[in-house]
């Protein structure tokens, strides 16, 4: 493959080597790596900033839930060394503060626009190219094009009777305002309960007169513990990081470097398991699930799990029905997205905050002054949404991606996400997804998920290059394989039972289907590694001369 000039002159279209969707974390590394190889990238991001989803997600006491000295870039040593993480959960402001300093750190921004969405991608098969639209008006062309437009990224608006009559403020989580938004003195409701609220409702808590929360279901949520981190934890860290981050790669299934479980909750007696439980929850956070290690596997080992947090939110929370309330009953612990929290539970102690259970009264409507449910009215000033995304495809179906033979990618999801590796999609030549739907991504820490995936989508490109190769794509053969795989594995575990996003269960008309892939990022990594190490084995690669014959003809 020769150097691209920088005008396709037929057209008159600027010409890249590469469009990148999304100036996540995603984006900015496959930048950078691309750049590496001496190829012209444009980067086009809707948001006014770089940072992705810590761009949006700015709602009061927004954080990691994975520890920030794990929930960083290892791709630099320097970068991993010299930055300095101030908490073992780093706020959202720091995080944005991370990824701005990368951008400028590695030059990244002159490549970047802002701003500017992606509205199309059309491949072009006669010259084996991508025709990008973008919402300034403009066409560019590119080899290839890599989707970095993140899993949770698409902030969802319910669909409630009278929401637009509200005449106070509303807020999405996933969509904050800019400006320090100040509850002193107001009445405020939020609806949802899941990671984005339990992480919000203490801090607004704090600062509303009155806080009313809708729950129409219960989550578990784990404290995080979250304190400030002295230099030695920091340090212990960074001497050990070549450690750290392979094992975070290759040994764990979910990408974070933690003591790894070698029984099932069974093995143990009843007074063995509550000191294990115990234990965990003393320490805080996501890894309260490798207490054991059959927990998302074994509905009786994952019920004991359950049990003992509905114990502790019975023990925080001192109103019997609101305990009661708190305590989840409809799903494993585990198969949605378990939360990590501070105070969650305690808030509900506090005189200024009611919990309504709106599974059982559901809302009937907004007002112009007031959240209506079981026919009564709670009257607020400003309405909080935290009910999440449309998560993993979201994003991507918001661009009008069309393949070959003029197929969209819509139409070829409309009853659900393919693709081969989550990587690509048949029909769909030299475009990458990264952190997609059949890979590993939300089920694991996103950072080592996506260097995973840039850099595996990295090699697949400079293989081509080398070989003056001018197209890639996955063969239906090795797709439809890959998907029965990732619903195999995923209905060994005990998360389909429960409606999460996971499955599109929050959208309604959503197909039902596990999107992530649940092997482990360990597993995962293996297999991409045998596919490209095979001359990548599932995915055809044609020639960049008969390309060229073809466009001649
Ligand atoms: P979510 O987990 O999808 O929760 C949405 C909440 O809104 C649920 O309680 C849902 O109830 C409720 N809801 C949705 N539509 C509703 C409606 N029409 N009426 C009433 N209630 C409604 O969304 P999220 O809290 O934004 O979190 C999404 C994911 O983002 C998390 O699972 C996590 O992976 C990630 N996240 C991470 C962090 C972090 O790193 N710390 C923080 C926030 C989010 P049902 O359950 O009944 O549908």
């Amino acid at each position: 493959m020769s150097a691209m000039p920088s005008k396709d002159h037929a057209a008159g279209h600027e010409a890249y080597d590469v469009v990148v969707v999304g100036a996540g974390f995603a984006g900015m590394y496959m930048l950078h790596r691309l750049r590496g190889q001496g190829l012209k990238v444009r980067v086009y991001e809707q948001g006014g900033d770089v940072g992705g989803t810590w761009y949006w997600n700015r709602y009061p006491g927004a954080r990691c839930d994975v520890e920030s000295m794990q929930y960083s870039y290892s791709f630099s040593d320097e970068l991993q060394q010299e930055w300095t993480w101030s908490e073992r959960y780093a706020p959202q402001p720091e995080i944005l503060k991370y990824a701005n300093h990368v951008a400028d750190r590695f030059n990244l921004r002159g490549d970047i626009q802002l701003d500017t969405r992606v509205d199309r991608a059309a491949f072009d098969e006669a010259a084996s190219t991508w025709q990008v639209t973008t919402s300034d008006g403009n066409t560019v062309t590119a080899k290839f094009v890599v989707l970095a437009t993140g899993c949770l990224s698409n902030a969802r608006m319910p669909h409630i009777r009278g929401l637009s009559d509200f005449r106070g403020k509303v807020y999405h989580t996933g969509h904050w305002p800019h400006e320090r938004i100040d509850f002193t003195g107001q009445r405020v409701g939020v609806i949802g309960t899941g990671s984005s609220a339990i992480q919000s409702v203490p801090v607004i808590a704090e600062q509303a007169r009155h806080l009313t929360v809708f729950q129409r279901t219960a989550n578990f949520s784990i404290p995080a513990r979250n304190a400030e981190l002295t230099a030695e934890e920091r340090e212990a860290f960074r001497s050990n990081y070549p450690e750290i981050r392979r094992f975070a790669r290759e040994e764990a299934r979910n990408g974070i470097y933690a003591e790894m479980p070698d029984r099932g909750a069974l093995d143990d007696g009843d007074n063995a398991r509550r000191a294990k439980y115990e234990q965990r929850w003393d320490r805080g956070g996501l890894t309260f699930m490798l207490a054991y290690n059959n927990l998302l596997l074994d509905k009786a080992a994952n019920d004991s799990a359950a049990s003992f947090v509905k114990e502790k939110i019975a023990e925080i929370v001192r109103d019997p029905e609101t305990a009661k309330r708190l305590q989840p009953d409809d799903h494993p612990i585990g198969s949605k997205r378990i939360c990590v929290d501070t105070d969650y539970y305690a808030t509900f102690n506090r005189p200024n905050v009611t919990l309504v259970d709106i599974k059982s009264d559901p809302i009937e409507a907004i007002t112009p002054n007031a959240v209506r449910a079981g026919a009564k009215d709670y009257e607020i000033d400003a309405l909080v949404l935290a009910t999440g995304f449309d998560a993993m495809t979201g994003s991507v179906a918001k661009i009008d991606i069309v393949g070959r033979a003029g197929r969209t990618l819509n139409q070829k999801w409309a009853e659900g996400p393919k693709t081969y590796l989550g990587l690509m999609s048949e029909g769909f030549p030299n475009l990458f997804i990264i952190t997609g739907p059949g890979s590993p991504s939300v089920l694991s820490n996103m950072i080592v998920s996506i260097e995973q995936h840039v850099d595996w989508i990295t090699e697949a490109i400079a293989f081509m290059r080398e070989r003056d190769l001018g197209a890639m794509e996955a063969t239906k053969e090795a797709e439809d394989r890959w998907v029965a795989h990732v619903n195999d594995v995923a209905q060994m575990t005990l998360y389909p039972q429960a409606n999460s996003w996971y499955m599109g269960a929050n959208i309604p008309g959503k197909p039902r289907i596990f999107m992530p892939y649940i092997g482990g990022v360990g597993v995962y990594r293996r297999i991409c590694n045998e596919v490209a190490a095979k001359g990548y084995e599932g995915f055809v690669m044609s020639a960049a001369e008969r390309v060229e014959r073809m466009a001649a003809s």
